[in-house]
């Protein structure tokens, strides 16, 4: 009796990472599920100019991941449109728990999740969140046309932001706490060049206060002297870096000090058959070409591990009713 409820692969997650795995696994031959809860391209989803993913000298990440899910569509991916709840690892084969009750058993997972914005942890930030206080320029920099805002951080999101917010808001002001941007110097340059953006050094935002219920001032504290002061602001855009998120990783599974999932060069965690690919991973840089490069790194390694476990378990293992493979 064989059992179609048996996967080769199941993919969670359906960012860049997930999406290039998707496609390595179907020109494999693997038995592939996707399960992403939202729509494909996640957290990318939300940046407006992408410049360096080859190929494309420009283009913004909606379009790069509708590319992405078209390509791998065009393979006849099996899609599922459920939250994860837990990946549970297992001798014959790992389970996929979905929100909905149902579960995916399956030889190997792949595990996409990518972050979540980091936040400064700072009265005022909870509080006011959709009321001034955001993560994503794209959706709400909309509101803040001919209004001044404020973007916290150096590095590139921060910078990419603040240039994308210059467009619509009268002015930007970037809160570093450092004397010096962390962002590549392409940004650094463009963010110098922009006389719609200034750049307040040695500075962290303390208090994010407001009137009327809506954001009106933030504290401002130089990190040189201590002094505070007051600064009237309509918006407060922060980009601090990201958290991953490992809520589903298998407990037990090697994390770095931050949380990020350590992995061997195949992008395979510690137990066998559990790969983290993408922002989810303990790397030296994140971009999205590099989550897209884990993708098809764990497709084929997962492809190579589902082959050689078949062969060592025989192909009557295979045909036994899954509930029995786990005994
Ligand atoms: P990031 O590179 O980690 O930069 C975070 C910035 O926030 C740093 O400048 C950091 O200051 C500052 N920061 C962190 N915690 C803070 C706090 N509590 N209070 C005040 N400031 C704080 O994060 P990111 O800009 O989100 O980028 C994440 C990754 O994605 C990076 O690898 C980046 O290269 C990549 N990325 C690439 C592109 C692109 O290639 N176009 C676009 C976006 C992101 P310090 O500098 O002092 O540490």
């Amino acid at each position: 009796m064989s059992d179609n409820n048996l996967y080769d692969l199941v993919i969670v997650g359906g960012g860049p990472g997930g999406l290039s795995a998707g496609i390595y696994a179907m020109r494999a031959a693997l038995k592939t599920v996707l399960v992403e809860k939202g729509v494909p391209g996640g957290q990318v989803n939300l940046s407006d100019e992408v410049e360096n993913y080859p190929g494309f000298i420009h283009t913004s990440g909606a379009e790069l991941c509708m590319k992405f899910a078209e390509h791998v569509r065009s393979y006849g991916i099996e899609e599922r449109n459920d939250e994860v709840v837990a990946v549970e690892p297992g001798m014959a084969h790992h389970t996929v728990r979905l929100a909905n009750g149902q579960s995916l058993k399956s030889h190997a997972v792949i595990l996409s999740t990518g972050g979540s914005p980091r936040k400064l942890e700072i009265p005022g930030e909870d509080e006011l969140y959709g009321k001034g206080v955001s993560y994503c320029a794209v959706c709400d920099g909309f509101f803040f046309r001919g209004k001044q805002v404020i973007v916290v951080g150096g590095g590139d999101s921060a910078c990419e932001e603040a240039l994308y917010l210059a467009k619509l808001a009268s002015k930007v002001s970037i809160v570093h706490r450092r004397d010096a941007l962390r962002a590549s110097m392409i940004l650094q340059q463009r963010v110098e060049a922009d006389c719609n953006v200034e750049v307040l050094w040695n500075s962290v935002v303390t208090e994010i206060k407001a009137d009327d219920g809506g954001v009106s001032r933030v504290t401002l504290q130089d990190t040189q002297t201590g002094e505070k002061r007051d600064m009237p602001i309509d918006g407060v855009f922060i980009f601090i870096g990201f958290v991953p998120n490992n809520q589903l990783v298998p407990a037990g599974t090697r994390l770095n000090t931050d949380g990020f999932v350590i992995t061997d060069e195949k992008c395979e965690t510690h137990t066998p058959g559990i790969f983290a690919v993408g922002d989810l991973r303990e790397r030296y840089a994140r971009q999205i070409v590099l989550a897209a490069g884990d993708g098809a790194l764990a497709a084929l390694a997962a492809a190579h591990y589902v082959e050689t476990r078949k062969a060592q378990m025989g192909d009557d293992a295979c045909d036994l009713p899954a509930g029995l493979l786990d005994e």
